[in-house]
């Protein structure tokens, strides 16, 4: 039975300067607000992605040759587990360099590498995934857009769901179904879908919170050229499974609410009840052991190993923590939630969105199910 091996991962030498170079730059355009802060990778800012990509912040594990730094993976999870802490709004490049930057570079042609990567790496260009579609969230294999050949083109027909900043992506890594009558698993493909090109409607859907983070996308006959399919025709859903690794393995899943972990802390003061002392050294070690986990995965993949099943269970473990921290948090501290006081403003937001926490990237049944089969028990 395989299970959850730690590591005290080796932090390198440049660490530090890393870490000092993202904080300089969070303080110079960062965001102040502290409700922006929370679940800030989903909070779009393209200037301040713009403003990573030319400190060589973005793409930093790729090949130079298309636009990379060539820097470790431990280097990169420094820099992002720093912008997260931070509450940095790095939302609009965020799926670009997490996935699809790395999906492109080991699947994509040379067309479609040359034309992306570079302009993700500088933090021009970014993505949006479409998995998700009516009637097809977790049961992934019933997708029913279709690719259909036309000459050497591909003409596509259908519409996703659920995809997040779409409105403010230049293409979308779709999961398509390239072969007529094809059933489950089989006939899938993936595509790369530029945004603007004829035929592709997004349209807004707004949350809860009023915000607008999440979009339908129709495709009314969108023709793309033969270069459009990403690797290779009918490999789609082995290559969407595997993109997933990429999606639940970093610190974005456990470290939404930290900006409300930050402003308990400040609320408690130098001399905090027993209560919030209690509260603040309970989400500081679970934190702590969180970080250990993930950042063991980190070290995993920087090794080229496939740590599906540690991501799978640091993404279950993550998104329980950040989803209790605002009721912990509400139960012992009395505060109007209508209020403008920071702390009550935080609270506020993170009890509206923290339930979606464990559905995007996966929902918790179907990720127990994942775990289950790795640790052999079904
Ligand atoms: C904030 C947010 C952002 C998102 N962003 C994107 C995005 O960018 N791109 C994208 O493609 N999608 C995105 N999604 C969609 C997300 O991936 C789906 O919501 C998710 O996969 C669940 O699908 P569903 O909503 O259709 O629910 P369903 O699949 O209908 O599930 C409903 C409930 O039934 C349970 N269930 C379903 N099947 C089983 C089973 N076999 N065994 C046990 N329980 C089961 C589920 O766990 C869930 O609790 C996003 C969702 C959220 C909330």
């Amino acid at each position: 039975m395989q299970t959850f091996a730690t590591e005290a991962v080796d932090w390198p030498e440049s660490a530090t300067a890393l870490r000092e170079q993202v904080r300089a730059l969070v303080a110079e355009h960062g965001e102040r607000d502290p409700v922006r802060r929370a679940n800030c990778w989903t909070k779009a800012d393209p200037a301040f992605s713009r403003r990573l990509g030319e400190a060589g912040l973005l793409g930093m594990t790729w090949p130079r040759e298309y636009g990379g730094h060539e820097r470790s993976q431990i280097e990169r999870y420094v820099v992002i587990e720093e912008l997260l802490a931070a509450g940095a709004p790095v939302g609009a490049h965020w799926i670009a360099d997490r996935q699809s930057g790395p999906l492109l570079l080991r699947m994509g042609n040379e067309e479609l590498k040359r034309r992306w990567v570079p302009a993700i790496a500088r933090g021009e260009a970014f993505a949006c995934i479409g998995l998700s579609e009516p009637n097809s969230g977790s049961d992934l294999a019933s997708v029913r857009t279709s690719a259909r050949r036309d000459g050497d083109d591909w003409v596509i027909n259908g519409q996703k769901v659920w995809t997040t900043g779409a409105h403010v992506a230049h293409f979308m890594i779709a999961l398509i179904r390239s072969e007529p009558g094809s059933e489950r698993q089989q006939g899938l493909s993936q595509f790369v879908i530029p945004m603007d090109a004829p035929g592709v409607t997004v349209k807004p859907i707004i949350d809860l919170t009023g915000a607008h983070e999440f979009n339908e996308v129709f495709f009314e006959d969108v023709r793309l050229p033969a270069t459009a399919l990403l690797g290779e025709e009918g490999n789609g859903w082995k290559q969407a499974t595997a993109e997933l690794s990429l999606e639940r393995s970093g610190p974005e899943r456990y470290l939404s609410s930290m900006a409300l972990f930050t402003e308990l802390v400040r609320h408690a003061g130098k001399h905090p009840d027993q209560t919030v002392r209690e509260l603040v050294g309970r989400l500081a070690a679970e934190a702590w052991t969180l970080r250990l986990m993930s950042a063991s995965v980190a070290a995993k993949l920087a090794r080229g190993e496939d740590p599906a099943l540690e991501a799978t269970i640091v993404k279950d473990l993550g998104n329980s923590y950040e989803q209790a921290i605002p009721e912990l948090v509400q139960a012992v501290v009395e505060m109007d939630l209508n209020g403008e006081d920071a702390l009550a403003r935080v609270t506020a937001y993170l009890l509206q969105v923290s339930p979606s926490f464990s559905l995007r990237g996966g929902t918790r049944e179907i990720l127990k199910g994942i775990i289950a089969r790795g640790l052999g028990l079904r």
